[in-house]
């Protein structure tokens, strides 16, 4: 490779397998080089990282709702990259719905990159859907270059996006086992939701709320991926797994060798039901925040490796959706933004719990890129992949303020909480996009078109 044209060092550095000091050398955007702390070039731009600083892999979130164009009003792609700029991601993937037109067709797909055109502060790629009957358009969406694609099993929240039954995806599947494309599911059936006591506790109960949406709904959904990822060779991937009864049930479909995995989110990893207040619906999201014990049950997923990767889920809405005057659990709008905070909570809930740096960037960084094929270019410090990293000090405290939420809606269960990990630095490709609280100056993200697959 080239004379390096910048050169980052630090004595925190987080490669495959250990954390030291070293110099990491940049050509043309990508890591040409890594070496020792103390070999640097003569007339290379240096930039010295505090050493107290960790530099990480930037990070890889393959699961955000950007809803533009169409819902620009909840938000869009230039407020969300800057909120993930800023929270130390490098690379996100956007969610087919929740956008008008949804990426349900090669034709909303372009209208969705140009939407979607200079305005991206970090490199995007996008996810496809499966809806039922658009059969036909995925092979077109796969070779324009969506990463997989997204189905629904119970009411998407947006009419625009159908869920999908087991017929439709008996359909779908045979077309995806061809493309081998992957099928990421919104696993919850309607069936135990629609079966679901009817309680007579208030609206503004979380527990009415947590009721409504029973583990039952996702063990079953879970339980007919399983059996259709058998049958069809299809890749199969949960998203949002919450339920944790369903961690056993998918391990042993791992272990039998059906191509299965599965995503958590901080929320679910962070928050529990019992510490919910009344009427707090910025704490909605679907499925829910479960109970205390659920939680400890998800972090044993996550260290024995049955749940792959955590993702945020960024899911805003406008303020007015969240009814936060009459607290309705039941009708305000379920979603949580936390592009920008998921470094900081995971890492506050992780190192509790005696998880190595490795684990994080694990999770955060090289499974999400593994996910969706970034694996060669994403998700490591390592010669030859893109210069994309993170400068965060992990031993320092701070307090959400939610004025300094860059996403467009600022409405956030993380207001107030004390975390630890604070961003100071986001480069990509070797360009800094995030320097001390200031993101810019410039939209430099790319779009990552999965073409040769
Ligand atoms: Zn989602």
């Amino acid at each position: 490779m080239n004379q390096a044209d910048l050169i980052i060092r630090g004595r925190r550095v987080l490669l495959e397998d250990n954390v030291g000091p070293a110099s990491i050398h940049v050509s043309s955007g990508r890591i040409s080089l890594i070496d020792s702390f103390d070999h640097i070039a003569e007339g290379v731009e240096l930039v010295e990282v505090d050493d107290d600083s960790m530099i990480m892999p930037g990070l890889v979130d393959t699961h955000v709702h950007i809803n533009s164009p169409g819902r620009t009003e909840w938000e869009g792609f230039e407020t969300a990259t800057r909120a993930a700029a800023a929270g130390g991601v490098t690379t996100l993937v956007d969610m087919p719905l929740n956008s008008i037109p949804p990426t349900t067709t090669l034709q909303g797909f372009n209208i969705k990159l140009d939407d979607a055109q200079q305005s991206c502060y970090v490199d995007t790629g996008f996810w496809g859907g499966v809806v039922p009957g658009n059969t036909r358009e995925l092979s077109s969406l796969f070779e324009a270059g969506v990463v997989g694609f997204k189905c629904f099993l119970v009411h998407s929240g947006v009419d625009e996006f159908p869920h999908v039954t087991e017929s439709d995806l008996r359909v779908a599947m045979p077309e995806l086992a061809g493309l081998g494309a992957m099928l990421i599911v919104h696993a919850e059936l309607p069936g135990p939701i629609d079966e679901a006591p009817n309680t007579t506790t208030p609206h503004d109960e979380y527990s009415t709320f947590l009721q409504s949406r029973p583990r039952a709904a996702e063990n079953e959904a879970i339980e007919l991926m399983i059996r259709l990822s058998r049958e069809f060779g299809v890749r199969v991937h949960i998203v949002h797994l919450s339920s944790a009864d369903a961690v056993p049930m998918i391990r042993e479909a791992q272990q039998e060798g059906v191509n299965i995995s599965a995503e958590t989110c901080p929320h679910y990893l962070h928050f529990a039901a019992e510490t919910i207040p009344s009427g707090a619906t910025e704490f909605k999201c679907c499925p829910p925040i479960r109970e205390q014990q659920n939680r400890e049950e998800l972090w044993h997923g996550l260290q024995d490796g049955t749940i792959g990767i955590i993702v945020s889920d960024h899911s805003p809405c406008p303020g007015s959706m969240k009814l936060q005057e009459s607290g309705d659990f039941l009708n305000a709008w379920g979603g949580i933004a936390s592009l920008q905070l998921r470094l900081p909570v995971i890492w506050t809930e992780a190192r509790k719990r005696g998880f190595s740096f490795q684990h994080l960037a694990r999770w955060l960084c090289s499974g999400p890129a593994q996910q969706v094929g970034l694996h060669t270019r994403k998700g490591k410090i390592a010669r030859g992949f893109d210069a994309d990293l993170v400068v965060w000090k992990p031993e320092e405290k701070f307090i959400v303020d939610k004025s300094s939420l860059l996403h467009r809606h600022k409405i956030s269960p993380y207001n107030n909480e004390h975390l630890i990990g604070v961003v100071q630095k986001t480069v990509l490709r070797g360009r800094k996009i995030y320097d001390d609280g200031k993101v810019g100056p410039v939209p430099v993200g790319e779009f990552l078109l999965m073409k040769e697959k």
